[in-house]
């Protein structure tokens, strides 16, 4: 029975005018289906998994389920360790937390996150003296009347996020250091210096060692107090000084301080599936899927059920859509590498290792289809669920555009929303995910997204909550744009060129 409704709906393809590509295309789309992208969510977002933080044990659970997928479908090992291949690109991460700050004026000393904070990633190795200068606001005006060469800079601010420009300027004059004065009173710093604590204390991953000897040496947020008592003076002065003008008119001083980081090194990593083509098997699409998340909030689970569980079993789906195509002998002509890509989270860091060390040539990858958050709908679609945010289909490849806007209109029918491509948009998506790390290479790529929701980086973003019909026809779109640009004659050709500068902000 069931064989002959495939054959009646083929035919009626074909009397609709789809080519024999076209009918294989949705031939093999029918095996993505909602319930094993349930499955797939049901484990990958699970509270066993922790909330997949990078490095961490969560992270790694979901590395081996993923990997045990690809592997089980018959996907290739990619990754060349010693005489084996195997699905893992090893990402080593590295990160910086504060050892032994503090700053000490005569015999008195102010430790880190008490009356002064420190902000910054260098080791002094060892005590170091430093003459300090009053500079006022650190306005032009004012370090162009004073030498803050191999000095610290103390500067007053208005408000404890007006730092960066008198920061900056006052580096170009030759500072060594700042010391910012954030707030008017001990009492409202204590208050701040806490929050810094918080922000500051557990480190930052990073793809780079922490000992770069060209690191800046960043800066201290200091309490009035300890300000005035480095220039031997009173906090009243200094403000006096700076509603006068006259900044020069304070003395300078003197203190010690010691930077003391300690490297924690991370071992994370990317899970590489790969499906060899046809004939032009030297050309490589590759799709992409975070799936490292945010961890946990103390006893509470970020699931990352939509961010990014959801990208995540989509392109577990689309493998096996492939893999199957491939058994009956329809595979795809140009070669396809799953990627199932961590750090994502920690600003893009294992995309950024995948295109330095990249496991396939880079002039060889054709396009990367990069898919984070499929599974929900944004309070602008409330009343219009049909629709997946597309961004940077036309910003290396006219063509690229044309074919997805194509599939689109033959396959699933979405309203392709692009409100996130406008290149004004605050929120700045496509330097946002990891397809920028392969734009910025200049290959083309597609980002399909569904917008942002209360749930996103918090507790609640849970399995129940996404929409599993609408996350299995945008996975279907994904698929078909892959399945079009795996098999057509011509790579995409790409008729505009990336402009380096931007987006490394
Ligand atoms: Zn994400």
């Amino acid at each position: 029975m069931k064989k002959l409704v495939v054959l009646t709906v083929i035919c009626q393809w074909s009397l609709i005018g789809f080519s024999q590509s076209e009918e294989d295309a949705m031939k093999y789309a029918e095996t993505i289906t909602r319930d094993d992208l349930y499955d797939k969510i049901s484990i990958l977002a699970s509270d066993a998994l922790e909330g997949r933080e990078t490095g961490e044990r969560g992270q790694k659970m979901a590395a081996a389920f993923i990997s045990d997928h690809f592997r089980r479908q018959g996907l290739e090992p990619p990754v060349k360790n010693g005489a084996t291949y195997s699905y893992y690109q090893p990402v080593p991460l590295y990160s910086a937390v504060p050892g032994e700050i503090y700053l000490t004026v005569g015999d008195e000393r102010f430790e880190n996150f008490d009356k002064v904070a420190y902000y910054g990633t260098f080791n002094t190795k060892g005590k170091q003296e430093i003459e300090a200068v009053f500079v006022g606001k650190g306005s032009e005006d004012e370090l162009s009347k004073v030498n803050v060469e191999n000095k610290a800079a103390i500067i007053m601010v208005d408000n404890p996020r007006g730092w960066r420009a008198p920061h900056q300027l006052a580096k170009e004059n030759g500072a060594l250091l700042s010391l910012i004065i954030t707030h008017g009173t001990d009492d409202e710093f204590a208050g701040y210096s806490q929050m810094l604590k918080g922000y500051l204390s557990g480190g930052r991953l990073s793809l780079e060692k922490p000992e770069n000897k060209n690191a800046d040496r960043g800066l201290f947020m200091i309490s009035p107090s300890v300000a005035a008592r480095i220039v031997n003076s009173k906090v009243e002065d200094l403000k006096k000084a700076v509603e006068n003008g006259n900044p020069k008119k304070i003395k300078k001083g003197k203190f010690t301080y010691n930077l003391e980081q300690k490297r924690i090194d991370v071992s994370s990593e990317n899970v590489l599936g790969y499906l060899e083509g046809s004939d032009l098997k030297d050309e490589l699409i590759v799709l992409t899927a975070h799936y490292d998340h945010i961890g946990r909030d103390g006893d509470k689970i970020n699931n990352g059920a939509d961010d990014d569980a959801s990208g995540t079993s989509a392109i577990m789906e689309i493998a096996e859509a492939f893999v199957k195509a491939k058994q009956d002998g329809k595979g795809p002509r140009r070669s396809i590498l799953f990627m199932a890509v961590t750090g994502e989270e920690k600003g893009l860091l294992g995309s950024a290792h995948y295109t330095s060390n990249p496991v396939f040539p880079l002039e060889n990858t054709v396009v990367n289809l990069n898919i984070d958050m499929i599974g929900r709908i944004d309070a602008q679609h409330k009343d219009n669920q049909n629709y997946v945010y597309l961004v940077g289909s036309d910003r290396l490849s006219s063509e690229l555009h044309e074919i997805s806007e194509k599939v689109n209109a033959t396959y699933t029918k979405f309203e392709l929303d692009y409100t996130y491509n406008d290149e004004d948009h605050p929120d700045r998506i496509y330097y946002r995910s990891d397809h920028w790390n392969f734009a910025k290479n200049n290959i083309p790529i597609i980002f399909y997204f569904n917008g942002v929701h209360d749930d996103y980086h918090q507790p609640t973003d849970t399995i129940d909550k996404i929409e599993f019909d609408l996350l299995t026809r945008r996975s279907k779109l994904v698929y078909y744009t892959a399945w079009v640009l795996a098999n057509r004659n011509d790579r995409l050709v790409v008729d505009k060129l990336q402009d380096q500068n931007i987006g490394n902000n």
